[in-house]
């Protein structure tokens, strides 16, 4: 095999969500001096990077940072990139391009102005963690449902405390009932009980997050996917440049069964930024009803022979349901105002610039391949 551009190989990369599919996604960038890296930490603008044979850190090009409309278009965790290794020995990397992401968590940021900021990308699998405690809550999984639809993720619903559920049959039912299509499992993050079901989203080329409020068991279930290696993956203990051992810490968090965990403090405190599609499809019921209103516009408040209302006259959707809806559709309008201005200074500034600039860099340089 002749040694070309990137890394042909997955290496270290095979333990942090690597899959065909993000090499593919890799071919548009490839150069001679570019590979593909995966950001494991973002401190500001400084990043530590897996890359085929080991980790490193690096910084943005002044490129990338100047072309940035927002910190959106910044890398953070979980993002694949393009990265140009430094020539010198124990030199810092720089990240060329951030490739496309399959799925963005996101969160805003309070202030004059409202920006969206990357809290993980390219989350394949959210598990939605809620217990069946007093702190059971269908109203909540819905909010969680819908920000993971407007993600890109893959939503499961984990019902965790098993060992002390009371009424567990009419919980699962009406969770069931408010997530169609979303698979549901009943576990004990504490006695292990249920934790079977999980393996098959635990496979090498999966990113997973963990998504739930305080106290449902978010830490006790990540501690159990580590297992063993719980020590040994948070903690790497590394060398830098001269040779010394130093602990660097990591918010990607490979886990025995092959796949990968994107553990960071935001993921657990995540808000509502547009859930605009998210919505429709975590209430897909409502939508259903929606098609039988005597208007097409109808919004299912002081409206006439409207059939979502006529539903929870007669039982067949909760008015709790419904007023969550509402609730989550405010939510969304509200945001979507202040979104609007933004929305367009980003337009303006794609992503794209930069890809054609590499090309060009890339494409003027003497070919050096055989
Ligand atoms: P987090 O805030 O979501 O990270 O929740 P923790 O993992 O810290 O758990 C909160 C509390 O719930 C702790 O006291 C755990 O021991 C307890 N806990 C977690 N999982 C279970 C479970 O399956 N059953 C029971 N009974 N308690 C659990
Ligand atoms: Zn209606």
């Amino acid at each position: 095999m002749s040694l070309i551009s990137g890394s042909p190989e997955p290496g270290r990369l095979a333990a942090f969500g690597w899959s065909p599919a993000v090499a593919s996604a890799f071919e548009p960038f490839r150069a001679d001096d570019l590979e593909l890296a995966r950001v494991a930490v973002a401190f500001g603008a400084t990043f530590r990077v897996i890359a085929h044979d080991g980790e490193m850190l690096a910084d943005l090009t002044g490129r990338l940072r100047h072309q940035a409309a927002g910190r959106r278009d910044l890398p953070a965790v979980g993002d694949w990139i393009a990265l140009k290794r430094s020539t010198s020995e124990g030199g810092r990397g720089s990240i060329q391009a951030v490739l496309p992401r399959q799925s963005v968590f996101s969160r805003k940021v309070a202030g004059e102005t409202t920006t969206e900021q990357i809290v993980a990308a390219n989350v394949d699998v959210a598990f939605l963690m809620m217990s069946l405690d007093h702190d059971f809550n269908p109203r909540r999984i819905e909010r969680y449902l819908a920000m993971t639809w407007q993600s890109g993720a893959r939503p499961v619903i984990l019902l965790n405390k098993a060992d002390v559920a009371e009424a567990l049959d009419d919980k699962v039912q009406e969770i069931a009932g408010s997530a169609t299509g979303v698979p549901v499992h009943v576990i004990s993050a504490r006695d292990g009980r249920g934790m079977e079901a999980l393996s098959p989203y635990l496979t090498a080329g999966q990113t997973i997050a963990v998504l739930g409020s305080s106290g449902v068991g978010k830490s006790t279930l990540i501690n159990w996917l580590l297992g063993e290696d719980r020590l040994r993956t948070q903690e790497v203990r590394a060398s830098d440049s001269r040779g010394r051992h130093t602990t660097t810490h990591r918010e990607l968090v490979p886990l025995a069964g092959g796949a990968v965990l994107v553990d960071t403090p935001g993921m657990r405190e995540l808000q509502l930024w547009s859930a605009d599609s998210g919505v429709e499809e975590a209430f897909d019921d409502i939508a259903a009803l929606a098609a039988g209103c005597f208007f097409a516009n109808c919004g299912h408040a002081t409206e006439p022979r409207c059939a979502v209302k006529a539903a929870v006259a007669d039982g067949r959707l909760s008015p709790e349901r419904l007023e969550n809806y509402h609730k989550l559709g405010r939510e969304q309008d509200m945001l979507a105002a202040r979104q609007d201005g933004l929305a367009e200074q980003l337009a303006k500034k794609k992503l794209r610039a930069q890809f054609r600039a590499i090309r060009k860099q890339s494409q003027s340089r003497p070919k050096d391949r055989p």
